[in-house]
């Protein structure tokens, strides 16, 4: 589904950090939010899924104006940096969850869970808790949870920021086979200017609460429209 804010302000207090930001994401499309540390992609995660309450515009999930809808209302998956999972339940449990808070019947969820787990390839460790999974394998859980309930939108908040180098190579094509096979519309936050590049079908590179340049990660590379664009996509891979 088409996600689209318009004219999004955020403000804190008196500090005003995002200022009539206006960005689209296509269906089923993978866009990255990419730029330096404190440049407001989180703060533009957060108004998505509903978190922070947008001080102005608009936002709409296809034709739907969503900025008045509270967050358990969206249909938003989303996984961060640091896995969020409880750390008492099993990766089933953790999984479930969402469906379960929904009261749904005890069949349905263990089949959607099924669902998921086969997803994204932790058929085999459903029993375990997340003190006896590695990161990637925490990172699995955290992204078929997200999922279970469907949702329109999933946005991923520097989920690979935690895991070491290798897993992190793993995570980022494992992301992407996920996201494609789903179809599903996915926004990516990140400071890695190659993960963004590698993993999206187009960056909208920020400085400073603006989006500098929305491009495709070959045009931005090619045709850099600033020298803090090119300063920012250095080395490339
Ligand atoms: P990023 O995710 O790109 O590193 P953030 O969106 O977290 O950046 O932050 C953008 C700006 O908003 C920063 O200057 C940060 O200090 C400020 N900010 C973020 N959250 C809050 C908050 N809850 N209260 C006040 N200022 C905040
Ligand atoms: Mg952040």
């Amino acid at each position: 589904m088409e996600l689209r804010l318009t004219k999004f302000t955020k403000a804190f207090g008196p500090v005003t950090v995002i200022e009539n930001m206006d960005l689209t994401v296509g269906s089923g499309e993978m866009l990255a939010l990419l730029g330096p540390s404190g440049c407001g992609k989180s703060t533009t995660l957060f108004a998505i899924c509903g978190i922070h309450k947008m001080t102005g515009g608009k936002l709409y999930f296809g034709d739907r104006d969503v900025t008045a809808v509270p967050a358990q209302q969206r249909s938003v998956g989303v996984v961060f940096q640091n896995y969020a999972l409880y750390p008492h339940m099993t990766a089933e449990q953790n999984i479930g969850f969402p469906l379960k808070v929904m009261r749904r019947p005890k069949d349905e969820i263990a089949a959607e869970v099924r669902r998921l787990a086969d997803l994204v390839q932790i058929g085999e460790l459903l029993d375990r808790r997340p003190a006896q999974l590695s990161g990637g394998q925490q990172q699995r859980v955290a992204l078929a949870r997200a999922m279970i309930r469907k949702p329109d939108v999933l946005l991923l908040d520097e989920p690979l920021a935690n895991l070491d180098a290798k897993l992190r190579l793993e995570m980022r094509a494992e992301i992407r086979r996920i996201q494609r096979e789903t179809g599903i519309t996915a926004i990516l936050v990140t400071h890695d200017q190659v993960e963004a590049m590698s993993m999206c079908d187009r960056i909208a590179l920020m400085k400073d609460g603006e989006i500098v340049q929305l491009d495709t990660p070959k045009q931005m590379y090619a045709n850099p429209q600033s020298q803090f664009v090119a300063g920012f996509l250095g080395n490339p891979p």
